[in-house]
């Protein structure tokens, strides 16, 4: 049986975040975007609300609600503004959810608990001046020292650089084996040798933290290696399943946010005597949207599910992580279009969901490597081959 209906719990966290989002984000991120700042005090008030573990048990510091209230929590962020969605993306999706899959107990206890409760803030490292798209060609090592790692390397575009408490950081421990060569470590801000800068300047995302890596013979215990010596790259991708949903769920929030201030404008501006809802050629740009945000929902939520039920879903992540993507950065367009030259200035909040609609298709996986994965397993050149650490599957806590 399929069901398409939302849970009480679902709607009501969905109202949660909404409420918090007009109230709390909507009447400043103008100014934020502006100045470029990131609010810390918005992961306050998530933890506060519980929401930077909504997916992860209860045993860790968590909501123990399923994997597509997760999606809910990022659709509702970013309908507010990217930056948020970002954070929670790379907070619960690429850290935590990492943990919780390929964590041992001890390292669970350590930095999952206090990440789930909103404690600590946790973040990816896995991008590098030479090598985005191309993993295998990062730099970054790690060499055995007793009950030690010493880490040497540079990560840059990271989310959070500036702002998060632990990283997961990918590193070569044996070059000669290539990917199989990568191992992932957690590392803490705190240890001798780390530091971080921002990147001042970008397109988009402006109230949210993005920023280069820096490890000066950085002294990682063998206990903050996660996973085993060599599985860095299994792990990243895993990572990176977990990651691309909560991006796609965003791509959705933000389509919302384009059709919400379209739908508006059309019934303000009239030009020839009517609204210029009423033009045919402005409304193939609403239908547009609303055939994007019911495909993409359509698609995320299937993700969801099959999270849900703890099947390892790479194919379908990368597929709805293209397709919504794509179809915001068209309806963030679209919405610009709509508005005229009133949506070129920042009266309006569509110039900023167009700059912000870029980065998510380029990060997490371009469109180009995306459409190159959808290919190849349609030509059945790549599959998805059992993992040993697998995302536990969503199991309803019993009263
Ligand atoms: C705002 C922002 C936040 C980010 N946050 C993080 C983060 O938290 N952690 C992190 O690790 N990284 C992060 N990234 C980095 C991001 O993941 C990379 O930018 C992305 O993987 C692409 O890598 P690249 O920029 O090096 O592009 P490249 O890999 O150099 O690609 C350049 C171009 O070539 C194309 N291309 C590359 N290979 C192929 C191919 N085989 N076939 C066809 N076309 C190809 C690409 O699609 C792209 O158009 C972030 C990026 C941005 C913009």
């Amino acid at each position: 049986m399929m069901n398409f209906d939302f849970t009480p719990e679902q709607e009501m966290l969905r109202q949660t975040v909404r409420k918090f989002v007009d109230k709390e984000i909507m009447p400043y991120i103008k100014e934020w975007d502006e100045r470029g700042e990131f609010d810390r005090n918005i992961f306050k008030r998530l933890a506060e609300l519980n929401l930077m573990g909504v997916c992860i048990p209860e045993e860790y510091g968590g909501m123990g609600m399923d994997y597509n209230s997760l999606a809910i929590v990022c659709e509702e962020l970013e309908r507010g503004d990217t930056a948020f969605r970002t954070a929670v993306s790379v907070h619960t999706g690429l850290n935590s959810l990492t943990l919780l899959q390929w964590g041992t107990e001890e390292q669970k206890q350590k930095y999952l608990i206090p990440q789930a409760r909103g404690e600590k803030i946790g973040a990816f490292g896995l991008t590098e001046p030479n090598a985005g798209s191309d993993v295998a060609s990062i730099q970054t090592t790690a060499v055995r020292d007793g009950d030690d790692y010493i880490l040497n390397g540079q990560k840059t575009w990271i989310s959070l650089a500036d702002i998060a408490d632990h990283f997961l950081v990918f590193a070569y421990t044996d070059k000669s084996k290539k990917h199989r060569g990568i191992s992932a470590f957690i590392v803490e801000r705190t240890m001798p040798g780390f530091s971080s800068r921002p990147i001042k300047g970008k397109l988009g995302i402006r109230s949210g933290n993005t920023g280069e890596l820096f490890f000066d013979n950085v002294r990682v215990p063998k206990e903050n290696l996660l996973g085993e010596e060599g599985e860095g790259f299994k792990i990243a991708m895993s990572a990176l399943d977990n990651g691309r949903f909560t991006v796609a769920a965003g791509a959705v929030g933000l389509i919302m946010a384009c059709l919400e201030a379209s739908v508006k404008y059309c019934h303000e501006r009239k030009t020839f005597g009517k609204e210029i809802g009423r033009h045919q050629l402005v409304q193939q740009m609403i239908a547009r949207m609303e055939a994007g945000l019911q495909i993409s929902r359509l698609l995320v939520y299937k993700v969801g599910f099959l999270k849900n039920e703890g099947r390892r879903c790479t194919r379908e992540t990368s597929l709805a992580k293209w397709i919504a993507c794509d179809y915001a950065n068209k309806a963030a367009d679209d919405a610009v279009q709509i508005h005229g030259a009133y949506g070129y200035s920042n009266e309006y909040p569509v110039e900023r969901y167009l700059r912000n609609s870029k980065a998510p298709v380029i990060y997490e996986g371009t469109r180009e490597i995306h459409t190159i994965m959808q290919a190849e397993y349609v030509l059945g050149y790549r599959q998805d081959k059992p993992l040993r650490k697998t995302l536990p599957a969503w199991r309803p806590a019993e009263n």
